[in-house]
């Protein structure tokens, strides 16, 4: 499941190169050859005339390919344990065919054994030493990343806070603008709805003007609040007891579209230091929005838990989802899938969050919606 602020990373080379790196039965295979290649080398020997002396030299240059691999796959372990192995095995060859009559030429050979140790020894601790710098190469990458997406992520904080900051200042110009004569049109309209009489057919229409107006009024309401988001008065709060009194709040709504409500609070949670008005707005926001996207009935979950330094609240829903493609937008001010929706309340409830050092972020997992909303412990606040 993704959440609307995660990154998708494309990591697949990652995990086939750690598959092939460091997978035991890759290393068990490497192995295997390494010890069949000695093996051969030495049967070659054995089989080889001892006339044949130039053959013998290039047989016992041969032994040095599985001992270096050896070394730089498996470090100074693994080189150590080919040249072991090949000093067995290759030994009894010398003792056996040069020792007697070849006197000379098997002192030549046992000197080249301890050179095999050699190699195995030095190629093996510089292999360790390959492997700790990319080790440590791999680390500062892993680091370069996180760095990346958190600046990443801060860029994306940010343009949501220039874009939020530049469209209430606009919202309060509309606002200051509006607001005044909308409540002179709803007085006029409320005056000549009295002149007429309770029969008449252009009550309809007088109606019909100040449910227009109410709309209008709640928008001015909202970008109010936008433009101009009130003081936020922090006390330590009891979370289970916010998320309890909002889902109380949505009880009768819910009733009526067949929609259960169920919670599963963790008991013993922190107390957060937040605004309990502005939380409550934020958590009442949310529910609005999943009971609006189940009219036909299922259930709202109410879930409270603690997450690291934060407590959490999430409210998920059983209201088809929310499209993979419009996740990234959803709280974008004015972004609105709904005929008659404004398109505020989830970007002012991301600015509450943001005011609290919290987050708000939402995700979609097959047929649900859930948001989660993160608020730091009182304690560390
Ligand atoms: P509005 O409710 O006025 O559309 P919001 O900012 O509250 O404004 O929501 C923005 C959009 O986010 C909605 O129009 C809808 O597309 C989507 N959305 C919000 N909550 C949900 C949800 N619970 N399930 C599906 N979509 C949702």
């Amino acid at each position: 499941m993704a959440w609307n602020n995660d990154r998708v990373r494309e990591n697949k080379p990652e995990i086939a190169e750690s598959f092939f790196a460091d997978s035991p039965r890759f290393r068990l295979f490497v192995s295997l050859i390494i010890a069949v290649s000695i093996v051969l080398v030495t049967i070659l020997h054995f089989l080889t005339p001892l006339d044949q002396i130039v053959w013998h030299e290039i047989y016992q240059r041969l032994y040095y390919i599985p001992i270096i691999a050896a070394a730089l796959l498996f470090g100074l372990r693994g080189g150590l344990m080919a040249s072991v192995f090949t000093t067995l095995v290759y030994a009894p060859h010398i003792f056996l065919h040069w020792q007697h009559g070849h006197f000379d030429y098997s002192i030549n050979q046992y000197a080249e054994i301890v050179i095999f140790n050699l190699v195995g020894g030095i190629m093996g601790t510089l292999g360790d030493r390959l492997k700790q710098a990319r080790t440590r190469a791999e680390r500062n990458a892993a680091e370069r990343q996180k760095a990346y997406d958190e600046l990443q992520k801060t860029f994306e904080q940010l343009l949501q806070a220039e874009k939020l900051s530049s469209l209430g200042e606009l919202s309060a110009g509309i606002v200051h603008e509006v607001r005044n004569p909308l409540g002179s049109i709803k007085g006029a309209v409320e005056i000549l709805e009295d002149e007429l009489k309770p029969d008449s057919p252009r009550r309809e229409f007088a109606h019909l003007a100040k449910k227009e107006i109410e709309r209008l009024d709640k928008l001015v309401g909202e970008f109010l609040r936008f433009a101009r988001p009130s003081q936020l008065s922090v006390v330590p709060i009891d979370l289970n007891e916010t998320v309890e009194s909002v889902a109380a709040l949505v009880e009768n709504q819910a009733a009526a579209q067949n929609v259960f409500i169920e919670k599963e609070f963790t008991e013993g949670l922190p107390a957060v230091l937040a605004d309990a008005e502005q939380i409550k707005q934020v958590l009442l926001n949310l529910s609005i929005n999943s009971l609006q996207a189940m009219p036909r009935g299922g259930k709202v979950t109410f879930r409270t838990f603690q997450t690291g330094e934060n407590c959490a609240v999430e409210i998920e829903d059983e209201g088809g989802g929310i499209d993979e493609e419009l996740l990234p937008k959803i709280f974008d001010p004015f972004f609105t899938t709904k005929e008659k929706g404004v398109g505020l309340g989830l970007s002012i409830a991301h600015k509450i969050a943001a005011q609290h050092k919290g987050s708000l972020i939402a995700a979609s997992h097959e047929q649900n919606a859930i948001f989660r909303l993160e608020l730091p412990h009182a304690a560390l606040s």
